[in-house]
This record gives structure tokens, sequence and C-alpha cells, in this order.
């Protein structure tokens, strides 16, 4: 069952422009995203920096105010909910940021940075709430003596295992993971990922889990979505993704991204120049000026989204909807 959908979801800034902003321009940071999110699935969403997909992950808990669309939590319509009833849903919605030191109020000991969210939604006080705030640090990884200790005294691996706390506290259901483990080291950040794949069982959560690393995606996720500049190009299982991809910014996300399994080879396909400005995307298919496998529609028509059983793919060329060239080839 569908814990989340988002239906044709957009969030387009103004940037510049003069007075009353005549002539401003747009950025399409989000352009029609539609996705649906299982009850204790993580969809994986990756895509290069500046692609649009922190964009998506703060509107779905609405920390940015979507531009057109609609977002279904547990039957709800996020996007009509107002103020008050959009603070109680976010008690089952978190967000855990890339940099948990920025996150962190330095001036708030570990504790009360714990406890906060329960004091607010009233889930526990005094005795019973410092013995949940213990429960959770251990929980976690971090010892009692943590409690009074203040977000500096932490290592950034440690600074994340709190964030985790405090998302937990609350009770979220739902975690929207932005970049999480993107500044940590790779043995912590596989320490974090195994904590994070631990809760999930143990606290039956679903996580919106966004990263430019695909290597650090296929860890922990069922499904992958891949995006660039503001749409979903490729969506399928995390197999189906790294064994068979389709989409030709998959595939190149896949060869600059070594596999740590040797016998599983990747075409070599290196990504041609920078993302395109957002302002001003190219025409069609938004990847072509970068694309090896591009035919003259490609800057014609935008591909559709086409999904064949659970499989979607954007693309002229390749996957179910195409209509010119090639066949699709395996990686
Ligand atoms: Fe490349 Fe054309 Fe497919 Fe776009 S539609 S990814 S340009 S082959």
């Amino acid at each position: 069952m569908a814990l989340l959908e988002i239906r044709n979801l957009k969030k387009h800034f103004p940037v510049g422009g003069g007075f009353l902003g005549r002539g401003a321009e747009t950025v399409k940071a989000v352009d029609g995203v539609t996705l649906s999110v299982e009850d204790g699935e993580t969809l994986g969403l990756v895509g290069e920096s500046g692609c649009g997909k922190s964009t998506l992950g703060r509107c779905i808990i609405r920390l940015i105010e979507p531009s057109d669309g609609q977002i279904v939590f547990d039957g709800q319509d996020v996007t009509a909910l107002d103020a008050d009833d959009m603070r109680v849903l976010r008690r089952r919605m978190q967000i855990i940021f890339q940099d948990p030191y920025a996150s962190l109020n330095p001036r708030m000991r570990v504790g009360e940075i714990v406890g906060e969210g329960m004091q607010i939604h009233k889930l526990a006080k005094g005795g019973e709430l410092r013995d949940r705030v213990m429960q959770l640090l251990a929980r976690v990884g971090l010892r009692e003596e943590h409690f009074d200790r203040y977000p500096h005294e932490f290592s950034g691996g440690q600074r994340q295992r709190i964030g985790v706390a405090r998302a937990l506290a609350v009770n979220a259901q739902f975690i929207v993971a932005d970049e999480a483990v993107s500044a940590l080291d790779v043995s912590i950040q596989a320490q974090i990922l195994n904590l994070l794949q631990d809760l999930q069982e143990e606290f039956k959560l679903t996580y919106f889990f966004i990263s430019h690393d695909l290597r650090v995606v296929e860890h922990i996720s069922d499904r992958v979505a891949v995006m660039y500049l503001g749409k979903l190009v490729e969506i399928a299982p995390a197999e189906a993704i790294y064994a068979n991809a389709q989409h030709p910014y998959t595939r190149a996300l896949l060869s600059a991204a070594p596999l740590p399994d040797p016998s599983r080879k990747t075409e070599r396909m290196v990504l041609q120049g920078d993302v395109p400005s957002p302002i001003n995307p190219p025409s069609g298919c938004s990847f072509h000026p970068r694309c090896p496998f591009a035919e003259k529609i490609c800057s014609e028509v935008e591909p559709a989204l086409v999904r064949d059983g659970d499989h979607s793919v954007a693309c002229h060329v390749f996957g179910p909807g195409a209509t010119v060239g090639r066949a699709a080839e395996t990686v």
C-alpha cells in the first residue's frame, strides 16, 4: 500500500527581475514529479547536484511550499493542510539533513535536542521524557553521559546519530534522509546505513533516501528513482537499476560510480559538461546536449515516463517508450 503519493508536483522559483518582478525568470527545480512510496519501503532518489532532489524532499514535508501538484500521505492531502494541521502531521514525517551540525541547535544539550519534539507534541514529560531519551540515545549507539553534552563535542557520525534519535523521538513513520551520509567517511557511512536499516525493521519506518551517490543508494534502497533537471527519468527496483539500467543518464551515473563488486561490469560512459541551467532547460529531452545516443527527435519532443511492469523510463531511444533507433541495451 502506498504511504506517500506525489502527483505532478512542481516547485518553480522566480529569480532576478526588476521592479514588481518584471523580467523575472523561473527556475523549475521540480517540474512535474509523480511518484509513490510504499509503506515500509526505502525509495532512493539519485541525481547530480542541482537536479532538484533536495527541493523535492523538502516539498514532500512542506519545508518548502510546492508551486503545484498534490502530496497525499497516508490518505491525507498534505498540500491542503493549514499550518496547525501540518505541524501535527510533521511529527510523522521527519527529515535528516546532510549537515547534522547545522541542523542541531549548538546551545542545546543533546538530551534537550532529542526530547524537544516529545515535549512539543506532549508525548512525554519529566522523568518519563528523560528515560525515553536515554533509551533512544542507547538505541542509536550513544551513551548515557552524552545526554548533557553539546553538539560540538561530537563527531559527524555521532551528530547524525543524534539527528536519527530526534526523528525517532516523535514516533516518525516516514523519514526523508537528505544526503544523510554524504559528509561522512566511508566506514562511518556504512555504520549509519546499517543503523538506519536496523531501525527500519524495528520501528516500521519508510525512507525517502536522497543521495548523489548511487553506491550509497544501492546499499539501502528497494527501488531507485533517477532525477535530472527537475524530472524523473527512470524508476525501477534497485536490482534492475544496477543490472539493467535503461536511461543513458542512469547508465552514465553508474559508470561514474565504481561498484564494489568487480564481477559486475559497467560500460564506460563519461558525462559531458555540467547540468544545464534549470532556468532555460534544453528543449525536448533536457539530457540531449549531454547524451551520446541523442537522435533528432530528442531535441524536439520531451519523452514521457513510460512504464513496463515495475520499470519506468523517459527516453525516445531506450526502454518501454522507445520510438526510434536501437533496442534497449543491457549494461
Ligand atoms: Fe538520450 Fe534521446 Fe534518450 Fe534523451 S531521449 S536520454 S537525448 S536518447
